[in-house]
């Protein structure tokens, strides 16, 4: 996969090479480019902000930049092999970033981010895009960042992981909370490792039971525990049926 990143601020963008999106840019499975917008003003101050239209406080970033920025990105992308780019503009406007948002942007071949400063980039430069390519603006949660290179190293790092072969465990996603499958909509209950005993905690038995049935029980009830208790909208949504016929299955 090719990611393109364009900012005023690259080096907030550092992480990308940390961990496992460090490792899978190692290896070969992603290729990131970092542009830095100011490379795309041609004024003596860089400038990429104007005042808004129609008054107001803050200011807003400018076509120009961005136009040139995403027309090049786009032509070397091309050049060089890639296809089917999608524009992923940060923006707490956007449509909730979600797991399932997750998986259909790992399965895109090239992504390219617009994370912004300010009030934001001039409405135009993203429907001028979207009649080029599919723009998908993407909200990480219901507050106001500062800018976006926070919500694309979110992104990043959740699309990154579902990739193949970039997780160790291929299989250790499919377990985690809001993945697709017997425990959609559940959050994931605790986990825990050696010691059995820990200051007087231990862990809870049926863990060492080796009963997988068992052990699959407790973790759909602790999971059910944990989703009512934090997040009740998900449990509205969960199908009770389908835990039924799961446990006539153990
Ligand atoms: N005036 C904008 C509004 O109220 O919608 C907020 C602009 S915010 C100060 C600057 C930039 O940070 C946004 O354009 C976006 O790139 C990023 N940003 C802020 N909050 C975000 C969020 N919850 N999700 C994704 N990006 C966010």
């Amino acid at each position: 996969m090719r990611l393109d990143v364009v900012t005023i601020f690259p080096e907030y963008l550092e992480p990308l090479n940390v961990s496992l999106v460090g490792k899978a840019r190692a290896r070969g499975q992603l290729d990131v480019h970092v542009h830095d917008l100011r490379s795309w003003t041609y004024d003596r101050h860089n400038t990429v902000d104007d005042t808004p239209y129609g008054g107001g406080p803050g200011m807003v970033m400018k076509t120009e930049p961005w136009g040139g920025a995403l027309d090049d990105i786009l032509a070397d992308g091309y050049e060089t092999g890639s296809s089917a780019p999608a524009l992923i503009v940060p923006t707490p406007s956007g449509r909730p970033f979600t797991q399932e948002l997750a998986v259909e942007l790992s399965e895109r071949p090239w992504l390219i981010f617009t994370p912004a400063r300010y009030e934001g980039i001039d409405r135009r430069v993203i429907d001028e895009y979207a009649t080029r390519i599919p723009v998908y603006e993407v909200s990480i949660g219901d507050y106001v960042l500062a800018g976006g290179e926070a919500a694309v190293l979110v992104i990043t790092e959740a699309v990154a992981r579902l990739l193949p072969g970039v997780l160790g465990n291929a299989e250790s996603h499919q377990d985690d909370s809001f993945a697709p499958g017997a425990m959609a909509n559940l959050l994931e209950g605790p986990v825990y490792t050696k010691p059995p005993a820990w200051r007087g905690r231990e862990i809870p038995e049926v863990l060492l039971s080796g009963h997988h049935g068992k052990i699959a029980r407790w973790r759909r009830d602790e999971a059910l525990r944990r989703t009512t208790a934090n997040r009740p909208d998900l449990i509205e949504r969960c199908d009770p049926s389908a835990f039924d016929k799961k446990d006539r299955e153990m």
